[in-house]
This record gives C-alpha cells, structure tokens and sequence, in this order.
C-alpha cells in the first residue's frame, strides 16, 4: 500500500494561488508561479496528515476553511515580492 502522506497546506496555496495572482496582476508564468509557491510555502507552517485518498478531501475541505485566509495573505505577499524582481527579468 505503500506511505500516505500529504501536506494540507500545500494543497491550499495550490488551490488559491492562481486567483490571487489574477487579482495582483503580476506575471503569472510558470516560473514566476513556482517562485511565488515556493516563497509562500517557506513561510506558512506545513500541514501534513497521514491518510488515503477517501479520507483526503474531508480533511482538505476543513483545513482549507481554517488556513484561507493566512494562505491568501502569504500568496499576496509573495507575489508582490515575485513581481518587483522576476527572474527573467521583465
Ligand atoms: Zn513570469
């Protein structure tokens, strides 16, 4: 069956990250969105949970409640920070 092992807060910055750049009006290219994934990710607390796939999406729809609004103000702030300094330059 093998390990089971997910980091909820992981899935929450990938749920929001796209309508939070949208809205910041940055680039939004796949290197600028790993950078602002990367940067946001470094600076929320991981989340993991040890479950299988049934039990996965009861626990996302819960945490993603919870952690919304601290992930959104992360995503902001990284994509603000990505945008001033791109790394392909603008
Ligand atoms: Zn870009």
């Amino acid at each position: 069956m093998g390990l089971e092992y997910r980091n909820l807060m992981e899935e929450v910055v990938l749920q929001n990250v796209d309508t939070v750049m949208a809205a910041e009006g940055g680039c939004t290219c796949d290197a600028c969105k790993s950078d602002v994934i990367a940067y946001t990710l470094n600076h929320l607390p991981a989340h993991y949970v040890a479950t299988r796939q049934g039990g996965l999406m009861v626990k996302l729809e819960s945490y993603a409640l919870q952690a919304r609004a601290d992930v959104v103000a992360a995503l902001s702030e990284a994509v603000v920070l990505v945008a001033k300094s791109p790394r392909h330059g603008r």
